[in-house]
């Protein structure tokens, strides 16, 4: 006798559910997506213990039809596909008619509907089934209620997360629908608070306020192109925001929020070296194209496509972004006039604020433009000459100041703070690092001394410092070196029970996405263990009216760094926390590669590493200190066999 069977329609269902229903989010995104393509314009999600206890979704779509109330739960039962040619026209989110199906047979689902202003109906499934049927009382639209999700199966319940994964997770799905359809209104309420609640005025821009915050919807540069096949439209932030994983590129095709690996590397491209490595854009794309160019139905829950003419499309994203970015000057003119004004800054540290006026002005070619070779080539013959005529420090300035033919006067007055923010960042850390290197020596006179003596003989490209003792030569990182000695002061004082606190003479607001000032609680404690308090201000705002005495210099970066830091890193335990805050704020300001130093000051630099716990490697690991042993140097020479 055979022993094949036919399975029944419950059974089924649920192993269909195993694939399309993973989690309370997967719910969520079946049961928006079904208002959607009903014609809503105003969509509302409730949960309830992070939707394993109720979901309930309502809509002011179509509603569902009498003749439909039984059909839409039954597996491959859809109103929006009928044969093969619409298989592959798809211009719905759904398709499959099973996502109802699968629904119902893990949990309890009411659904409340009317279709056409005619009467309300509500029916009840459980366990695949309907259990209930009656008129009710019902506005145009429909409400779905799912309750008790995997009550009936134990082992999916047990891979759900935490309560606060799953929420963040439901969280995720509607900022992503937001953004997709930025025309309908969408709400969240988490266990009755309203957590989202988006414009639904048709702007993306507005969409993404609501989501990343002003700070960032105030920095992004709209897109807009197409070839033949593909149009695309959206928008991408510049390129100083930036996120330390890909989950803040949202790309969205014919309304469908995708992940393709082809297309985010398109647009990682497009930014090409104006990201930091390991750093990911915030971009939200769209892009629409013929239905019959991309194939949905190739992974349960649609969230992977297939498409023809890709290239087309990447090289179209690429160009389009890299066009933007240049088109801003966001980098290139800016940074050339700021590495030139940074080398001033070198110069008249070196000579002690004597800079030949003749090496500027002859930066400039006869056009008036900046000449940057001219300018390299003069700093590297400058850098070699011991006397220079001496020059007035106000003469740098009147550089900056001083009419020059073609560049518009809003340019210069921008070049001018460039180079007085430089100037006074670069003092500033200077001025910080010696009191650092100060304090630290007063207070590890006692401690030992990690390093050996060493008596220091010059500096190497303005970036090593070169010493020398009786057991051979050393070769100082001094950039490394500084950033060693600040992490050490930092996390010395970072890990204070108490903190000596100041007021700052202008307090720093930050502002939270709706999705941050839910996890705010975690934040608050986590920033109050190390010394700030940040205080809420009413609606999204945030205010920090002090710091701990010993806070690096610039304060409001600072903070806003930290509080990054901890939303990128939400599970980060507080050791790990105090240990991140440490580097960061160790690699603020320290001096970078290409400063030349007094030998006053790499003394003292070396002598406050030389009190370090470990003078060897800088927080990231890599190496400050090599040394060439006396026998390896004459082993190179062939002094020694
Ligand atoms: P699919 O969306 O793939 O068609 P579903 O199982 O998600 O399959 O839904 C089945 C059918 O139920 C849909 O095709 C649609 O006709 C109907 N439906 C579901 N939700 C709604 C809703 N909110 N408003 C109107 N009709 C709905
Ligand atoms: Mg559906």
């Amino acid at each position: 006798m055979g022993i094949i069977k036919t399975l029944d329609a419950a059974l089924s269902n649920k192993i269909a559910a195993g694939e399309v229903i993973e989690r309370p989010q997967s719910v969520v995104k079946e049961l928006v997506e079904n208002a959607i393509d009903a014609g809503a314009t105003k969509i509302t999600v409730a949960v309830e213990e992070a939707g394993l206890k109720k979901i309930k979704i309502t809509d002011n779509g179509s509603g569902i039809a009498e003749d439909d109330l039984e059909l839409m739960f039954l597996r491959h039962a859809t109103s929006k596909i009928s044969d093969d040619h619409d298989l592959f026209h798809i211009r719905t989110l759904g398709f499959r008619g099973e996502a109802l199906a699968s629904i119902a047979s893990v949990s309890r689902v009411t659904v409340n509907t009317c279709f056409d202003g005619a009467v309300g109906h509500q029916i009840k499934v459980e366990n695949s089934k309907i259990v209930s049927r009656n008129l009710h009382a019902a506005r145009l639209g429909t409400e779905m209620i799912v309750e008790d999700l995997f009550y009936n199966t134990p082992a999916r319940l047990k891979y759900v997360k935490s309560l606060q994964t799953e929420l963040g997770k439901i969280t995720d799905i509607m900022n992503r629908f937001i953004m997709s359809f930025p025309n309908i209104q969408f709400t969240l309420l988490s266990d009755d608070k309203l957590l989202i609640q988006s414009v639904g005025n048709g702007k993306l821009n507005e969409a993404m306020a609501v989501i990343y915050g002003m700070k960032i919807a105030k920095d992004i540069i709209e897109i807009q192109g197409e070839t033949g096949d593909y149009k695309v439209n959206g928008y991408i932030a510049k390129p100083e925001h930036t996120r330390s994983n890909r989950h803040y590129m949202s790309i969205f095709i014919n309304g469908r929020y995708i992940k393709n690996f082809m297309i985010s590397k398109a647009i990682i491209n497009g930014y090409h070296t104006l990201l930091p490595i390991g750093r990911y854009p915030i971009v939200s794309i769209h892009i629409s194209m013929d239905p019959s160019l991309v194939d949905v139905n190739v992974h349960p829950t649609k969230q992977e496509v297939r498409l023809s003419k890709e290239p087309q499309l990447m090289a179209l994203i690429e160009q389009l972004i890299k066009e933007r970015l240049l088109g801003q000057s966001l980098i290139p003119k800016v940074s050339t006039k700021k590495k030139v004004l940074e080398q001033f800054e070198q110069q008249k540290f070196e000579y002690d604020q004597r800079i030949s006026k003749e090496v500027v002005k002859e930066t400039y070619n006869p056009d008036g433009q900046f000449d940057v070779k001219a300018s390299n080539a003069q700093m590297n013959t400058a850098s070699t000459i011991h006397e220079l005529p001496a020059i007035d420090e106000e003469k740098i300035e009147e550089i900056c100041e001083s009419p020059v033919p073609k560049v518009p006067v809003q340019e210069v007055a921008m070049e001018h703070d460039v180079h007085q923010n430089i100037i006074n960042d670069s003092r500033a850390a200077h001025e910080e690092a010696i009191q650092i290197e100060e304090g630290l020596t007063a207070t590890q006179t006692n401690s030992s001394r990690k390093l050996p003596y060493l008596e220091v003989v010059g500096q190497v490209h303005g970036t090593y410092i070169v010493c020398q003792n009786d057991e051979g030569m050393f070769m100082i990182d001094q950039h490394a070196a500084q950033e060693r000695i600040k992490y050490e002061y930092y996390k010395n004082k970072i890990g204070e029970v108490s903190h000596e606190l100041q007021t700052l003479l202008f307090p720093i607001n930050i502002q939270l996405t709706q999705d941050e000032a839910l996890k705010f609680e975690m934040l608050q404690h986590k920033l109050s263990e190390i010394g700030v308090n940040l205080e809420h201000f009413g609606g999204r705002d945030y205010v920090v009216n002090e710091v701990p005495v010993w806070f690096p210099e610039d304060a409001k970066s600072t903070v806003e760094d930290l509080v990054d830091y901890l939303f990128e890193h939400q599970q980060v335990n507080l050791n790990k926390f105090r240990e991140e805050t440490a580097i960061m704020m160790s690699c603020k300001k320290s001096i970078k590669a290409n400063h030349y130093l007094k030998k006053e000051e790499m003394e003292r630099l070396i002598n406050a590493l030389s009190y370090t716990n470990e003078p060897y490697t800088c927080p990231h690991g890599r190496p400050i200190t090599i040394q060439f042993t006396t026998y390896e140097l004459e082993k190179l020479f062939k002094r020694v066999m």
